[in-house]
């Protein structure tokens, strides 16, 4: 079963839910996909077992060969690589490594080089717990690569939980492809709701099933509820805001191994997503 952790805005409690919950099962494996600004591994600590390149292609004319005839600057829909009158200018920040310059080419003056957009590290944090996190070069302007690569790699995980990036954007649209259950998390404040709402319409637009987990619930207002109920969307849990529990995540630590009430909800959503028979 592959289960998708994502939010309207940064900074609502996903990470923490995401570590606490794969930390709290038995056995499984977690992505964290927010490759711009990749965290769960502070909280997961184990071996760092391996880290590879994620690779893009760009193009790369060759002069000679170029007549200028303005054919790959047509096709590309991203303004990637633009025919001047005596230089084809390529913009690497915007190419989409779709192959298509090549092929309308008629001299065959575009190859491809190869160009690091970020890495990936795998991390054995217990015997069946396997944690893999990407991280975006500096510069590039697009994690959707990495995450494709972090979903390739994971395809087969009989259990995958996807912590995925904040927001609706094409990087959590791709962390999200193929999963079986997503879980919102959000809070309950004016503001919460209406990211929350976002992330509910891109849900929907996708098919994807979900429900909401409302953290920080001791703080805002019911309008988060209300709008639940009237939506028929699943409340999986709340979780209260309690000082403790930012001091505890401020040292890198779980908090499952710190409190009972936090495992408590964890287990209730292990036990709701997963069904009675998940293995704690
Ligand atoms: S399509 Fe080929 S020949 Fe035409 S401008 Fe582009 S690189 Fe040059
Ligand atoms: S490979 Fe695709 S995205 Fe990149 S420059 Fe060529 S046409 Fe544009």
């Amino acid at each position: 079963m592959k289960i998708a952790i994502l939010s309207g805005k940064g900074g609502t409690g996903k990470t923490t839910l995401s570590v606490n919950l794969f930390s709290f099962l038995n056995k499984g494996t977690l992505i964290d996909t927010d490759v711009e600004e990749p965290n769960g591994h502070l909280f997961l600590k184990g071996e760092l077992i391996k880290e590879e390149s994620v690779l893009k292609k760009y193009p790369h004319v060759n002069d000679d060969l170029c007549t200028y005839c303005g054919k790959c600057g047509d096709f590309c829909n991203f303004n990637a690589i633009i025919p001047a009158k005596k230089k084809v200018l390529v913009f690497q920040d915007l190419y989409h490594d779709c192959g298509g310059c090549s092929l309308v080419c008629p001299t065959n003056a575009i190859t491809y080089q190869d160009k690091e957009v970020g890495k990936i590290y795998y991390t054995q944090v217990s015997k069946n717990k396997l944690f893999l996190y990407g991280n975006l070069t500096v510069g590039e302007v697009s994690g959707v690569k990495i995450i494709e690569a972090l979903k390739e790699k994971t395809e087969n995980e009989e259990l995958l939980i996807i912590d995925s990036p904040p927001g609706t954007s094409c990087s959590t649209v791709s962390a999200i492809d193929g999963a079986d259950y997503c879980i919102i998390c959000a809070e309950a404040t004016p503001f919460g709701l209406s990211d929350m709402k976002m992330v509910v319409e891109l849900l929907r637009a996708e098919n994807q099933n979900f429900g909401v987990v409302v953290n920080k619930s001791n703080l805002g207002n019911d309008e988060i509820y209300h709008y639940l109920e009237e939506e028929h969307i699943e409340l999986l849990e709340k979780i209260k805001f309690d000082r403790e529990f930012a001091r505890i995540m401020a040292q890198g630590e779980l908090l499952i191994n710190h409190s009972e009430y936090f495992k408590e909800k964890m287990a209730n959503i292990a036990r709701k997503v997963l069904g009675e028979s998940y293995d704690q």
